[in-house]
């Protein structure tokens, strides 16, 4: 089925809204507040609802869809490995779960050998932490402000945005520190390489005023996602790995939303010259058709645990089901130049779009990003960068926000949203039209905004 087959169903759209009313608890939600879309499917970069409205997937649903709604090659993956063996327990060898690792280590940096497979990105940084504290014998994390990690104990108070607040304090060996942000910089920096230096020595200074005897971990998402799409300057990461290994700390990258192609490398690390201890990712794996995600461990970190056991497991750990399809994102990728295309998109016809924008828009402070992932950071005025809305707005004070989104769901594109932003990251595999015409209904949605200066 495609968007152009797309009938009306307007008995289903009341019988799944009640079902979903009645009955399912939603994520990060005032029940009673929300109203979630009923959805009756999706092809590629597009996805429908039950009333004929058909929308451009520009969030790739929660920046997991990297190959699309639906990709035959990943759909006939799970059918012929569910009719094959449809799971088997985590203790036990298995072809397709071995076979991914393989895959997963082979495009790892050198000296990256094995894998430790999750549900998720939550417990992939949860477990990797847990590594982290067993090999150094130290207990302490430090993570960044303007972050996110996941949704359990200790990835939850890693995390540096305000889903953390409520759920505090889950892990009292957590401390958080500022990460480079080039538009808005916590070091009131002029230039990329004086935002590098004082991010290194604000770093620096936390681990010494920490004690660098207390700390078995780093955590970073190597491109901020959900916070920002914060690229780190020229030499930052390098610059962290020399402090992880002067101190004696692992230093894990989170790369549950940016691995996996949607920058333009299978890990983002690539584009930064820099090796961390533990890469994280999930997502876009196998686009979350089934919950996977995992750790790429490297081979100092995983020979500690040759003879001695590493206390933790999960009964779904290497789910059958869920490395079929990661197998054929291989294949995918490799087959369809995925990696070249989102390199070549991202440069070609994104940034000077986005560059065009932020010139036209009064609104729009700032747009950055690389290959299928970026942001439009909007504002109040240009000259005083005062965001549009306030950090952690909600109700009447998002509303200025709330109406572009508005406006470009009319349009039939649905953003991705944070704060004063909006975020661009469609399916990798959307065509060029697709996403010509997804970034035309950004720039007039941008209008609402506009109005609100
Ligand atoms: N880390 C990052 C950078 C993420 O973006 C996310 C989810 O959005 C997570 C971790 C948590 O992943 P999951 O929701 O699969 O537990």
């Amino acid at each position: 089925m495609t968007a152009s087959d797309i009938r009306p169903d307007l008995d289903a759209d009341t019988r799944v809204r009640a079902d979903d009313r009645r009955h399912v608890f939603h994520s990060w939600s005032a029940q009673a507040l929300i109203d979630p879309l009923p959805v009756a499917g999706g092809a590629g970069a597009t996805f429908w609802d039950y009333a004929g409205n058909s929308y451009l997937d520009f969030s790739s649903q929660l920046v997991n869809l990297n190959l699309g709604h639906q990709h035959p090659d990943l759909v006939s993956a799970i059918s012929q490995q569910a009719g094959r063996l449809a799971t088997i327990q985590p203790s036990m060898a298995n072809d397709t779960r071995g076979e991914l690792a393989r895959l997963i280590a082979g495009v790892a940096p050198d000296g990256f050998s094995k894998v430790f497979f999750t549900n998720g990105g939550a417990d992939a940084n949860e477990n990797a932490v847990r590594m982290a504290r067993l090999v150094t014998g130290k207990r302490k994390v430090l993570s960044m402000y303007r972050s996110y990690h996941g949704n359990t104990s200790t990835a939850i108070t890693m995390t540096g945005d305000p889903r953390r607040w409520p759920n505090e304090p889950a892990d009292a060996s957590v401390e958080h520190f500022f990460g480079p942000y080039a538009y808005r910089s916590p070091f009131h920096s002029d230039s990329p390489e004086e935002e590098t230096a004082r991010a290194l020595e604000h770093l620096e200074q936390t681990i010494i005023l920490e004690g660098a005897s207390t700390i078995g971990a780093i955590i970073i998402e190597t491109i901020v996602g959900t916070n920002g799409v914060l690229i780190p300057p020229p030499g930052y990461l390098p610059g962290v790995r020399e402090l992880c290994d002067r101190y004696g700390i692992v230093y894990i990258a989170d790369e549950v939303m940016v691995g996996f192609g949607r920058v333009g490398e299978w890990f983002a690390v690539d584009a930064f010259d820099v090796v961390p201890d533990l890469i994280t990712f999930a997502k876009g794996v196998n686009s979350g058709y089934v919950p996977l995600g995992g750790i790429v461990i490297s081979d100092r970190i995983a020979s500690h645990f040759d003879t001695v056991a590493f206390p933790g497991g999960l009964t779904y750990s290497g789910h059958p089901l869920a490395c079929a399809p990661g197998v054929a994102t291989f294949e995918v990728f490799r087959r369809d130049g995925i990696l070249e295309r989102v390199r070549d998109l991202g440069e070609r016809v994104v940034a000077p779009r986005l560059a065009a924008i932020a010139e036209r828009h009064p609104s729009v402070g700032d747009v950055r990003g690389r290959g299928l992932f970026w942001a439009i950071e909007l504002v109040r005025d240009k000259a005083t960068r005062e965001p549009l809305v306030p950090f952690n707005a909600s109700g009447a004070e998002a509303a200025p926000v709330a109406a572009v989104v508005a406006a470009c769901k009319k349009a039939g594109v649905w953003p991705f949203t944070h704060f004063n932003r909006l975020h661009v990251a469609p399916p990798l595999v959307i065509g060029e039209d697709d996403l010509v015409r997804g970034l035309d209904v950004i720039d007039r949605a941008l209008d609402e905004a506009d109005a609100a200066v």
